[in-house]
């Protein structure tokens, strides 16, 4: 079977393609387009969604000749319905809609947020983990029971990736900024105390982000290490409990943020305490990318046919704990 995935829930458009043969998936080609926003800004939706348009069929013809497939070659296509962006969730799905209404190919509608999870899964081998995902749109600890993901603790405003934008961005810094603020962390070492706020198995960011904003004038570098390591610690307390709760095994760690070495160095740590395996996506494939809604189409076409067309909507804010997963 092969299928193609379309991703454009936020800043990247991208196509890619997998081929599925004996249970085994392989990513055959996955080609993106990033939006960047102007130097201090954040993502404007509108500008997003009109990248994602120019791009769009440059970014579908490379794949498919990477992939060295053509259109009819293929199975099923999947589009990312949600969680994201309006404007921008509307331009994968028009393509989706498009090339499957046209050469009469099955449709999935795929969550992104499970597209994260389900790749994490292909590429790591984990079987039953524990998942954190921290990305620019969650900030979720989740674990798979009765056939749903469900939520042991998430952030209470801001996410994880949120939190370092914009404090990047504060500093001068273009988003996406979680790259760039490791860097200048990993030039101090020098901790200012920044407030804590683990509530239940819950975090909460947007207090941290204040007080981080409020010691730059002394040293960016110090600013940049001291907010890792206090929201690191945050959601490391939060896996430590969830692990000890759960009984789960294994942890693993999917989204942009799992990009950061620092945090893996403190999750791996946890891991060791509680005899559970750590895995971590690799950093290709860590933020948004089509590889993610192609598997997970590739995974609801074993158990469900094609969607109508009527129902190939988009949804903003569409969590993932409401998915019943049949696979
Ligand atoms: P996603 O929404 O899954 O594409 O993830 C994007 C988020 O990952 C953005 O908030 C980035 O700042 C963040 N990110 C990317 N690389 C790193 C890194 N090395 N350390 C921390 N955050 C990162
Ligand atoms: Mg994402």
């Amino acid at each position: 079977m092969i299928g193609l995935g379309i991703e454009s829930t936020a800043h990247t458009f991208s196509c890619a393609i997998i081929e599925k043969k004996n249970g085994n998936g392989k990513i055959l080609s996955d080609v993106r387009k990033i939006y960047r926003p102007a130097e201090g800004e954040g993502i404007h939706p509108r500008e997003a969604s009109r990248h994602h348009i120019e791009n769009s069929h440059t970014v579908l013809s490379d794949c498919l000749s990477e992939a060295k497939v053509k259109i009819t070659d293929l199975d099923i296509i999947s589009y990312a319905a949600g969680p994201g962006l309006g404007p921008c969730l509307r331009v994968g799905a028009v393509v989706a809609r498009s090339l499957s209404s046209y050469y009469k190919i099955p449709i999935y509608p795929v969550n992104h947020a499970i597209g994260h999870i389900e790749l994490g899964k292909l590429l790591t081998g984990a079987t039953n983990p524990l998942v954190l995902l921290v990305s620019g749109g969650h900030t979720m600890l989740l674990a798979f029971l009765n056939k749903q993901w469900r939520v042991f603790g998430e952030t209470l405003d801001i996410t994880l990736g949120q939190l370092l934008d914009q404090f990047g961005r504060s500093i001068g810094f273009a988003s996406p900024c979680g790259k760039n603020i490791e860097e200048l962390a990993n030039t101090s070492s020098k901790y200012v105390t920044l407030p804590y706020s683990v509530k239940g198995n819950d975090v909460s960011f947007s207090g941290l982000l204040s007080a981080t904003k409020s010691i730059i004038k002394k040293s960016k570098a110090d600013a940049c290490f001291s907010l890792q390591e206090t929201a690191f610690a945050m959601i490391s307390e939060t896996v430590e409990r969830a692990l000890s709760f759960t009984g789960k095994k294994e942890l693993m760690v999917v989204g942009g943020v799992a990009a950061n070495k620092r945090l893996s160095e403190m999750l791996k740590d946890v891991c060791d305490r509680h005899k559970s395996k750590f895995f971590v996506v690799p950093l290709k494939y860590a933020g948004d990318c089509g590889s993610q809604i192609a598997w997970t189409g590739i995974l609801e076409s074993q158990v469900k046919k094609g969607a109508p067309l009527k129902n190939t909507f988009v949804t903003q804010s569409w969590r993932l704990d409401s998915v019943k997963i049949d696979y």
